[in-house]
């Protein structure tokens, strides 16, 4: 039971959803620590100038700090950017710091803008910190920080909370999924759909469940995530809900997820 599959070939996979508060950071830091922690190296960036998966991973994330910006701009190399988790063995972070927040705009005029951060995780910096994932965090829209994300994956991780209007504004995130891969990065698939939040006591997540469920398939994993105190309050703590409370049912079910994960992309290669 302990075993998590490592790759055969390494992956990236982006979280997105340009809605706030879905569980996008939550799920990044977690499903990251879960395969981190059974010894499966991996990196989360975090490029939400909000910097809260810098926050849950505990790594320095203070203005001037080298970070996911700098990197973007060509400053730093990503191994420069690189921290690794004081708490959990295996778990590497790119934080963002504030000065991310102004990268949106500063892009615009850039070079290759839309695949700076592609660029910056080279196959060779990739080899060197010698990572099998890469979960990419974020923000809540669908500009060039997002672009860049979709640019840079294999893989896109969409959460979705079980709540009124979860499927609403998904159609927007899918079309621009498809713009990408039309002229940017033809090789990205939306692999992984993971519910969020539920609770069981509402007769509404059983139906955004099934929804979700029926439109979808096979991408939604079979766990879902329960809202969980505990959950929330492990960010306050500067740990992730697997190092804050393991036991918990939320640790248990963001552990669950990340053994899906780690199955599913093994079986795909496979085919
Ligand atoms: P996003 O990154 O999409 O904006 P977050 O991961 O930051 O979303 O989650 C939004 C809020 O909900 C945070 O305060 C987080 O701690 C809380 N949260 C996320 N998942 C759960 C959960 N399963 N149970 C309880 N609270 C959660
Ligand atoms: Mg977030």
């Amino acid at each position: 039971e302990n075993f998590m599959p490592r790759p055969t070939r390494r992956r990236v996979l982006t979280v997105a959803n340009q809605k706030g508060g879905v569980g996008k950071t939550t799920s990044a830091v977690n499903l990251a620590a879960g395969l981190a922690l059974h010894g499966v190296k991996t990196l989360v960036i975090d490029l939400d100038p909000q910097g809260n998966a810098s926050t849950a991973i505990d790594v320095d994330h203070r203005s001037g700090t080298p970070s996911v910006y700098e990197m973007l701009i060509g400053e730093v190399s990503l191994v420069d950017a690189t921290q690794a988790s004081s708490q959990t063995p295996n778990l590497l972070c790119v934080p963002a710091t504030i000065d991310l927040a102004g990268a949106e705009i500063e892009l615009v005029s850039m070079a290759s803008r839309e695949s700076r951060l592609k660029e910056a995780l080279s196959r060779e910096a990739l080899d060197q910190l010698d990572v099998d994932y890469v979960f990419i965090d974020c923000p809540p829209s669908l500009g060039l920080l997002t672009v860049n994300a979709l640019v840079a994956a294999h893989e896109v991780l969409i959460p979705i909370q079980c709540e009124y209007y979860a499927l609403e504004g998904l159609g927007q995130l899918l079309s621009n999924i498809e713009l990408v891969q039309k002229h940017l990065n033809p090789a990205l698939v939306v692999s992984t759909i993971l519910l969020t939040m539920y609770d069981g006591r509402t007769k509404l997540a059983d139906q955004v469940t099934q929804e979700v469920r029926n439109h979808f398939g096979d991408v939604v994993l079979k766990t879902i995530i329960p809202r969980s105190v505990k959950v929330s309050e492990a960010p306050g703590y500067g740990q992730t809900v697997l190092a804050y409370d393991p036991g918990s049912r939320g640790a248990m079910s963001y552990l669950d997820a990340a053994r899906e994960v780690a199955e599913r992309g093994v079986s795909r290669e496979q085919r």
